[in-house]
């Protein structure tokens, strides 16, 4: 049986050294990594339209900061490092994959292009959530969890302990998502659509698979969304199975 194919978009400024930890946890948990690349021009509605045809499911990962003329602001200096084909991309896979009732799953960067893909802004810079220069698995701060979210039915209680890696957030949450988890200091640390196909984190799960237990289940429970609402015929099976 075939396994879920979960599209990731990977950007060659950031080589595909930075992205094996996020195929590796599709792996982990039953899904098959299919690595999409930025196109200089972005895609044309009927292009990404394709090319999510082609997926069972959206993985939008971390990465450099979003241009703010995406979300309709100038780029200031705190904003240095863009990818402007890389964005325009990724908002255009991720409004095929609403349009076409695909599973989306935000990482850190992915998590505010899919919020700037659907009508939010983003704040170009807070402090106190850079943790660069840090192993990537420390655990930096505490987040509050919405109860009845897709989020807190993976994480044991209402408050966890996440990493930390960005110093930009949601400011301005888009029409139709809703704010799931917040830090002590008021970030925007985890956003979702009310029927729970879209799902996204401002922490970084894929490097607390083996420190957290609920990292490991925030992508077994997307890869399962995957394979529940596949439009390819693939089948969950032993997704994510300790040992598998
Ligand atoms: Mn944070």
């Amino acid at each position: 049986m075939s396994k879920p194919r979960i599209g990731v978009t990977c950007s060659p400024l950031r080589g595909p050294a930075y992205y094996l930890p996020y195929l590796r946890a599709i792996e982990a948990t039953g899904g098959e990594p299919v690595t999409l690349d930025p196109q200089p021009g972005g895609l044309a509605s009927t292009q990404a339209t394709s090319m999510i045809a082609g997926i069972d499911g959206l993985l939008v990962p971390g990465g450099w900061d979003v241009d703010p003329p995406a979300y309709g602001e100038d780029r200031q200096e705190e904003t240095p490092d863009v990818d402007p084909p890389l964005d325009l991309t990724e908002i255009a896979l991720v409004r095929a994959a609403v349009d076409a009732n695909v599973p989306v799953f935000g990482i850190c960067r992915g998590q505010q292009v899919i919020n700037v893909a659907l009508g939010g802004s983003l704040r170009q810079h807070i402090d106190g959530h850079d943790n660069h220069g840090h192993p990537r698995d420390l655990l930096a701060h505490a987040i509050d969890v919405v109860p009845g979210s897709e989020l807190s039915k993976v994480t044991p209680g209402d408050r966890v302990m996440v990493n930390s890696l960005h110093h930009q957030s949601v400011k301005d949450v888009a029409p139709g998502l809703h704010v799931t988890a917040h830090s002590p200091d008021g970030v925007v640390e985890g956003i979702e659509s009310a029927d729970g196909m879209i799902v996204a984190v401002q922490c970084h799960p894929e490097e607390l698979l083996s420190q957290q237990g609920w990292a490991m289940a925030l992508f077994r429970g997307f890869v399962g969304r995957v394979a529940d609402h596949n439009h390819n015929g693939a089948v969950a099976t032993d997704a994510g199975k300790e040992g598998s």
